[in-house]
């Protein structure tokens, strides 16, 4: 379904020339889902926006159901659009429309006629769950609703693959569930190939059949993802893997925790990539009225930035500690909160 030969990818930029993707080779089948993950800055991006000619590689060639995307402009490219759709951390919808609206956009640009495109719009609101939410607006949905109509945009038109970036990047964990399960269903009833890219590591257990990792624009890792968690090569897959693995062995650190701080609230950070934990902790203590204890966890320190866990002790008034929580949770770092009792 898809075949990447020989792919680079070079920007111009102020400090000279930054190759994005380099030397990539990659065959993805029809009907897998194979997920590409690495830091911030690795290619990823770069990577997946060459499937459907955002980008156009510096050398080699990308062929997406059988057209080089990476050759075809114009009339072509709009037409071979029509097969590889895309979904985005942040949805993308037409605010001004509402659900069924925004799920009729892309069959009113095909120019499927009216009585079709109502009897596909209904179709599709029912395979992504949202009945009764037709006529609301993006602003008075919920995250994974948005992205349940951006799945449903992206179907419409019956593409063959499926790009997405960062789709349950912007949703919190149990909605990130019900949307990868929504992929899945979606992959076994339409054999839909899908190709998604995240930093998550969760994300690439839960759906992927196969996983590349990718590190300063080159793959360095390919394999089914069962081989991968199970024997990981290279150092960046471990921690990949550790950002899974880990929950089993700290739910012993969190019971010993709770006991040493039997009152205010005790919250594991889990940070990856660029996210940082220094100024987060420096915002709770300088605009909350809550003593910080920075208790144990692991963090390591990459050109990316940081990842890893941590756990965190805030006292206080209980009205203060909901505050700096609700702090926490607005910045963009896992969150869990632990309390006693
Ligand atoms: P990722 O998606 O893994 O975060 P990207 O593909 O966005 O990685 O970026 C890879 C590298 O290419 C980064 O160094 C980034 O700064 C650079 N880059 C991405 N897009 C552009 C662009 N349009 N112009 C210049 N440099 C870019």
């Amino acid at each position: 379904m898809i075949s990447i030969k020989d792919v680079k990818k070079i920007y111009p930029s102020k400090k000279g020339k930054v190759t994005a993707v380099d030397e990539v080779n990659l065959e993805i089948t029809e009907g897998e889902i194979f997920g590409v993950i690495g830091y911030s800055g690795a290619g990823k991006s770069t990577l997946i926006r060459m499937l459907n000619g955002l980008e156009i590689p510096t050398e080699g060639s990308v062929t997406v159901a059988n057209r080089m995307v990476s050759k075809i402009r114009g009339s072509e490219l709009r037409k071979a659009r029509q097969e590889i759709s895309m979904i985005f951390q942040h949805f993308n919808l037409l605010w001004s429309r509402t659900v069924r609206e925004n799920i009729a956009f892309p069959l009113e640009i095909a120019g499927v006629n009216k009585t079709q495109r109502l009897k596909r719009v209904d179709e599709l609101i029912k395979l992504v769950g949202l009945e009764g939410r037709e006529d609301a607006y993006p602003s008075q949905l919920s995250g994974g609703q948005k992205q349940r109509v951006g799945i449903a945009r992206a179907i419409a038109n019956n593409p063959k693959v499926l790009l997405c970036d960062e789709a349950t990047s912007a949703l919190d964990p149990q909605t990130t569930d019900s949307i990868l399960e929504l992929l899945v269903d979606i992959n076994k009833q339409l054999g839909l190939t899908i190709v998604l890219i995240t930093h998550e590591m969760h994300v690439i257990r839960k759906i992927c059949h196969r996983v590349a990792v990718m590190e300063n624009a080159r793959i360095v890792e390919l394999g089914p993802v069962l081989e991968v968690f199970k024997n990981p090569q290279q150092e960046i897959t471990k921690r990949f893997v550790q950002q899974v693995t880990e929950p089993e062995e700290t739910k012993e650190t969190v019971g010993h925790l709770l006991e040493q701080y039997p009152h205010g609230k005790v919250v594991q950070l889990g940070f990856v990539g660029e996210a940082a934990e220094q100024p987060l902790i420096t915002n709770l203590i300088r605009h909350y009225d809550v003593t910080v204890n920075i208790l144990q966890g692991k963090i390591s320190q990459t050109q990316d930035g940081s990842y890893g866990t941590l756990f965190i002790h805030l006292d206080g008034e209980e009205s203060e500690v909901s505050k700096a929580i609700d702090f926490i949770h607005s910045q963009q770092v896992g969150v869990e909160v632990m309390t006693n009792g």
